[in-house]
């Protein structure tokens, strides 16, 4: 089933170990995963680049990239695709999908009611595991 470890990662920056996963937390590092802590609102890298420059002016484009990278590959955020946009990344990794408002663009984290798993929804082929979820419903808010 898919992975259920957020409890054990840091919410906020400055719980952030010298260490996660094995990943050494470089300052560069701690910077780009902090801009997603705080603001979960699944940004793209420029987004965070120009984020992270508030308070490293000094970085470039390409050390954000490795940063998103080397997080990805850690398994401490999550690197969401939509239609054909550029890349998102995700801090969330508690099972969820997500919910793009059409008028807004705003992505929404929706977690599973207590007790569901998208495989009760689900005819899968006999023997398969769901290893990797990735969703999108795409909607409007009422009266908005
Ligand atoms: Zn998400």
């Amino acid at each position: 089933m898919v992975r259920n470890d957020a409890e054990k990662l840091p919410v906020s920056a400055k719980e952030i170990p010298q260490e996660l996963r094995g990943l050494r937390m470089t300052k560069q590092r701690r910077e780009v995963y902090s801009v997603l802590l705080r603001n979960r609102d699944h940004p793209n890298a420029n987004e965070i680049f120009q984020r992270v420059q508030k308070g490293m002016p000094t970085i470039s484009l390409a050390t954000v990239y490795n940063c998103l990278d080397a997080l990805v590959e850690h398994g401490l955020i999550n690197q969401v695709n939509f239609d054909r946009e550029p890349s998102r990344f995700c801090v969330n990794l508690a099972p969820h999908v997500h919910f793009q408002d059409k008028k807004t663009g705003v992505i929404h984290d929706v977690s599973f009611k207590d007790g569901c798993q998208i495989t009760d929804l689900l005819d899968l082929p006999r023997g398969a595991e769901v290893s990797e979820l990735e969703l999108t419903i795409r909607g409007f808010f009422k009266g908005s």
